[in-house]
């Protein structure tokens, strides 16, 4: 995937003309402090553009709409400076289409108490123009995210940060294409759902090709020597497997078929694909560690044709940028009730991405009972430990949902010496019963994304600006007030859509 610039936010300024110019060079000049703090936390994952002061409707029309389509531009931030009539806002904040922040702040942190006069007070009264500026994003029904403080504190600009991320996120998708190789898995539900709806909604674009268009790449691989060095030092590649080893070819073949992958994803520009063990065309093994190592580069994936879990995937990796810690494609697979805390065994027959390795993954090969061809290479590893969250979309048929569960990856009880996949161990929030009673009342997928890079603040920001229902499983959750939330959020959602 090519890396894009830094994405931009645009920091916007209201005030209006009746306090006089010197008043509005002293506003730029604290609108610039302002940014120049956020800059300087050094904590926020996109870069702060400032525009000049806005002080009527015809310009603020016009950086709104230049802000739509600029594509450097993730987000905006405005904060009402002075008193910035908010009526002169109505018709940008209609025409808007980029996620929306409302930093409400002022420059000065303490009040000077002996000195204060009106001009002090008429100069600092975001306090006043911010909530006549949220009363017209209310009125008008604008999304939109609203901070409060003052940035010098680093939880202001860790909120702040939390929305950048989700709007980078967003962006991300809006932008996405995903290549299906092959269609769903036969018989499967969940893993359907409306492409159309899915493009108009998250901008995603959702594509099917035949297995066979990657195969000719794949056969067509002549020199895979660098990718097996590259094997041979990042991870532990078993002896039969190495240069020399009684399998060494097989693992060569994995190398064509990520070298092969890559190509067509490359060529086609997509961020994201799927694949689907039924259908594996003349391929001779079921990808896996070219899958792990894609999805390891920031690549969506999907098992079994689930193109609304590959295309969340490519998404929060885009939301966890720069930071230490992975993100992966999990399904819940097994349970241990006890003895001590009640535990989730997570895997996938194979593709578990690499960026949620404790230490360095073991490249392995086994038999695989599925997919009927040879036996596929893979990376073998556990999860690291930490706290995390697994996030599933379905589509409720007339409209999509988010559900999240906040974990804590742990260390399995004992070593898995025979179980021959990548995998995690966690304990949900509140408990297993409890997590898994609402996640199965709220319909949430067996396939998810696994987060250790991304915060539930994030998600909750993510789906608020996609206009999408989120439902969150955490320490706080009963079954009951969860199961009246989902009835509630069903009449709201189906009265939002109008008639
Ligand atoms: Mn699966």
């Amino acid at each position: 995937m090519t890396s894009a610039s830094k994405p931009q936010l645009w920091f916007l300024t209201g005030s209006q003309a009746l306090y006089g110019e010197e008043t509005l060079e002293q506003v730029a000049g604290q609108s610039l402090r302002i940014q120049q703090l956020l800059t300087a936390s050094g904590a926020l994952s996109a870069e702060i553009v400032g525009k000049p002061v806005l002080t009527e409707a015809a310009s603020i029309r016009r950086v709104l709409q230049e802000a739509n389509a600029d594509a450097a531009c993730v987000g905006v931030i405005a904060w009402m400076h002075t008193f910035s009539p908010a009526k002169m806002w109505i018709t940008g904040l209609d025409a808007l289409r980029k996620p929306l922040l409302h930093l409400h702040t002022q420059l000065n942190e303490a009040l000077p108490w002996s000195t204060i006069d009106m001009d002090f007070m008429n100069l600092n009264q975001a306090a006043h123009g911010d909530r006549e500026f949220g009363f017209i994003q209310t009125r008008l029904g604008v999304p939109r995210k609203t901070v409060a403080g003052h940035v010098s504190d680093p939880a202001v600009v860790a909120r702040i940060d939390a929305w950048a991320r989700a709007a980078i996120g967003a962006d991300h998708l809006r932008n996405l294409r995903l290549a299906r190789f092959g269609d769903n898995m036969r018989d499967v539900a969940v893993t359907e759902g409306d492409k159309v709806e899915a493009e108009l909604r998250f901008g995603v674009s959702v594509n099917t090709y035949g297995v066979n268009d990657l195969v000719e790449l794949v056969d067509a691989v002549s020199d895979v020597d660098e990718l097996v060095a590259a094997y041979a030092a990042d991870y532990d590649v078993v002896p039969d497997l190495a240069a020399g080893g009684a399998r060494h070819e097989s693992l060569r073949y994995a190398a064509r078929i990520e070298a092969g992958l890559r190509k067509f994803l490359t060529d086609g520009g997509f961020g994201a694909f799927t694949t689907n063990f039924e259908d594996l065309g003349g391929l001779r093994q079921l990808p896996g560690l070219a899958v792990q190592r894609l999805m390891a580069d920031g690549y969506g994936f999907g098992g079994e044709g689930d193109w609304k879990t590959s295309a969340l995937l490519a998404a929060v990796k885009a939301m966890g940028v720069g930071k230490t810690r992975g993100t992966s494609f999990m399904e819940d697979y097994t349970y241990h009730f006890g003895p001590g805390k009640p535990k989730i065994l997570g895997a996938h027959m194979l593709e578990v991405c690499p960026s949620i390795a404790a230490a360095k993954p073991s490249c392995e090969i086994h038999a695989l009972g599925i997919g009927n061809r040879e036996d596929p290479v893979r990376l073998v590893f556990d999860a690291a430990p930490g706290p995390g969250v697994v996030l599933g979309l379905v589509d409720l048929g007339d409209r999509f949902r988010l559900v999240a569960n906040e974990i804590d990856v742990v260390a399995p009880d004992e070593p898995l010496p025979n179980l021959p996949v990548a995998r995690a161990v966690w304990e949900p929030a509140p408990s297993l019963s409890t997590s898994a009673e609402s996640w199965i009342t709220a319909g949430g997928p067996h396939h998810t994304v696994l987060t250790q890079a991304v915060g539930t603040e994030t998600l909750r920001d993510f789906a608020n600006l996609l206009g999408v229902e989120l439902l969150v499983i955490d320490s706080g959750t009963t079954p009951h007030d969860f199961a009246d939330r989902i009835r509630w959020n069903q009449a709201y959602h189906r009265l939002a859509q109008g008639f």
